[in-house]
């Protein structure tokens, strides 16, 4: 029998909050008889804002479906329940050498997520997103239907990227790329303004599976876009100095550090620089040589519960896409002159991506985070508007701001995927705040 308790939820960005009842299955069949108007899946709720949370309805925890099913060691094809979480792929894995092809900025995700989400990470422009990688999903419908789709299935690319709104994953089955060390040949470079660093991407990204650049979002004038970027590809064993290579495979294990409060708003921006010029610092000194994979792709989980450095009141992350260098850069000056947000900002390269509601396309994707503050939304508002006039979009599994028409004019393939949503779910079983605020669950988007 499942259990059901009722909880206030958030997302990463403790903002917006929702009340509603948490479901924990038992098993899968709890799960047919918990599909229960209306529901959305959640993972480790790592999503920025009100994806997997659902005011006044059903929320399904995934977690406890966390079983390993099978591996191939011959294709690298690993099979597992969708609330695995990646840390534990990585636990179990790494040692064994392999790595997921895809991983996000964080580790503390689940498989159902990542998929819901078709995440990326800092090799989207050469291995797409997660999508590319996997070999089949089972998605169970609201009427209880248990479907295996493959890429050949549309309903697949509605499912990737879909957030939950197709069915709930419940099983993931997924390439593994072999690894000879846990270590990552590791190249960052410190540049002085936004043209350098545009130049130190296009010089090495072509010698490198990974990169992705920190931008000090406190220069502006000469020097906007002063950062480091960084470069970053699977050490070889033969490569590892003979120190390294005596253990060349580990899960590393973290030590316990948490931010220990929820900061009060009055020392909000202080701290909150504070923190980030630290992470920023210490994890990224310019440097040739060899780091681990936890240093070099999850610098960020280093501290857990660090979004409440932001306060009480929150924070959104505002991630978007656009094809040309120049709109990234002409943003990046708006932002920094309005000022409010972040003390950096995460720049990547994205290539082409499939599906129906795809965040990524060939061009720059930007990130940063702003504080909940009064006068925030009236500045990032117009600017979303000029961003999708240029062509750009926003990541759903980050965004708090958007509404149906701007969701609409960026996502031109939604009538498509609606279609294939409403024949999945024609009585809109599955909904979230997310799919209301931007009508992913009717015809019209509204
Ligand atoms: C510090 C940090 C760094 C990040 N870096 C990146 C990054 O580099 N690249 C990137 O792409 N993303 C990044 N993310 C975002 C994160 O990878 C995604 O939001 C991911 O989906 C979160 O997974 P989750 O298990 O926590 O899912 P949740 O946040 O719980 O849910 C996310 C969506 O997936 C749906 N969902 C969850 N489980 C299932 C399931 N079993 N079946 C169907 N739908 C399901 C939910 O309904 C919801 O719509 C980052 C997030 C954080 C906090």
């Amino acid at each position: 029998m499942a259990k059901i308790y009722e909880a206030t939820l958030s997302g990463w960005g403790n903002y917006p909050k929702a009340k509603g009842k948490v479901v924990v299955p038992f098993g899968i069949s709890d799960l047919r008889g918990s599909i229960l108007p209306t529901i959305i899946p959640r993972g480790l709720g790592r999503s920025y804002a009100d994806q997997s949370i659902n005011e006044g309805g059903y929320v399904l925890d995934m977690r406890p479906l966390g079983r390993f099913l099978s591996f191939n060691g011959e294709r690298g094809l690993l099979r597992a329940e969708a609330g695995v979480s990646l840390d534990e792929v990585l636990k179990v894995f790494i040692p064994r050498g392999w790595f997921p092809y895809i991983t996000p900025g964080t580790k503390y995700v689940t498989l159902g997520g990542m998929v819901a989400s078709d995440v990326h990470g800092k090799n989207h422009h050469r291995e797409g997103s997660i999508s590319e990688h996997i070999a089949s999903l089972t998605l169970l419908t609201p009427s209880g239907e248990r479907l295996n789709l493959t890429p050949n299935d549309e309903e697949f690319w509605a499912t990737v990227g879909g957030m939950g709104l197709t069915g709930i994953i419940l099983e993931v089955e997924m390439r593994m790329r072999p690894i000879e060390t846990s270590y990552i040949t590791y190249r960052s470079v410190r540049v002085r303004n936004i043209d350098e660093m545009l130049a130190v991407f296009d010089d090495n990204d072509p010698y490198y599976t990974y990169s992705v650049a920190w931008i000090d979002c406190l220069s502006s004038g000469k020097n906007l876009g002063r950062g480091v970027v960084m470069f970053g590809e699977h050490a070889r064993l033969s490569e590892l100095p003979k120190s390294l290579a005596r253990k060349p495979l580990f899960y590393r294990r973290k030590l316990k550090v948490r931010f220990p409060i929820w900061a009060p708003s009055f020392l909000l921006n202080d701290l909150t620089m504070a923190v980030f010029n630290w992470l920023y610092y210490t994890t990224h000194p310019p440097y040739e040589g060899f780091v681990d994979y936890e240093r070099f792709f999850y610098p960020l989980d280093a501290i857990d519960d660090w979004n409440r450095a932001y306060g009480r009141r929150g924070f959104i992350q505002f991630q978007f896409v656009v094809p040309e260098s120049d709109t990234m850069v002409r943003v990046l000056e708006r932002i920094v002159k309005h000022g409010g947000g972040s003390f950096l900002a995460v720049l990547k390269r994205m290539g082409k991506q499939r599906g129906y509601l795809p965040f990524g396309m060939p061009g720059w994707t930007l990130a940063l985070d702003f504080p909940i503050k009064p006068g925030l939304f009236d500045f990032l508002k117009p600017l979303m508007r000029d961003i999708v006039a240029q062509g750009g979009r926003f990541y759903l599994t980050k965004d708090a701001l958007m509404d149906g028409e701007i969701f609409r004019a960026s996502y031109p393939d939604f009538p498509k995927w609606y279609e294939i949503r409403r024949r999945l779910d024609p009585e809109g079983v599955l909904s979230s705040n997310l799919a209301r605020r931007l009508g992913m669950d009717s015809p019209s988007g509204i």
